[in-house]
């Protein structure tokens, strides 16, 4: 994760406070809100993301690093699923209209021999775009064979 920029308070007599006595904001609030001190492994989240937002009901105290990561993760992917949806539900204005008229959604460009084949000529991948991979049968095959060839050598 990048390194983020907190809003800090000078607290003098806090019996964590770093040398500079620069405490992480929202740390402390989490504090005065739980009436204790934070162990050093908890984590504050923010909850909408902005750093800035310090206000007790942004904030949540996760036990470790860890599962502050997945929540990172979970939301990324929730993001990523909400743009392909937005993609899709889309109404197109006439220039994309133009553009995808013109695709046609049978072939597909495989990406090793940059050959447009038929999706036939593509193994089935649920996780791909086009529900097929991204190589073509004869090339999957070809780098399976270099594969079996270079591990019996
Ligand atoms: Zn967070
Ligand atoms: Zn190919």
């Amino acid at each position: 994760m990048s390194k983020l920029i907190y809003k800090r308070v000078v607290i003098k007599d806090h019996p964590y406070a770093p040398k500079d006595y620069r405490l992480k904001l929202h740390r402390v609030v989490m504090e005065k809100h739980l009436g204790r001190y934070l162990k050093p492994e908890e984590v504050v989240h923010h909850r909408d993301r902005n750093h800035l937002n310090n206000k007790i009901s942004n904030l949540k105290l996760l036990p470790n690093e860890g599962e502050h990561t997945k929540i990172h993760r979970q939301a990324l992917e929730e993001a990523k699923r909400q743009k392909k949806k937005r993609w899709l539900e889309q109404e197109l204005n006439e220039e994309q209209k133009q553009v995808l008229t013109n695709i046609d959604l049978s072939t597909k460009l495989c990406n090793v021999c940059n050959t447009e084949k038929s999706l036939s000529c593509f193994h089935k991948d649920k996780s791909k775009p086009y529900g097929v991979a991204s190589a073509c049968k004869t090339c999957r095959s070809i780098t399976e064979k270099s594969r079996y060839n270079s591990r019996f050598k």
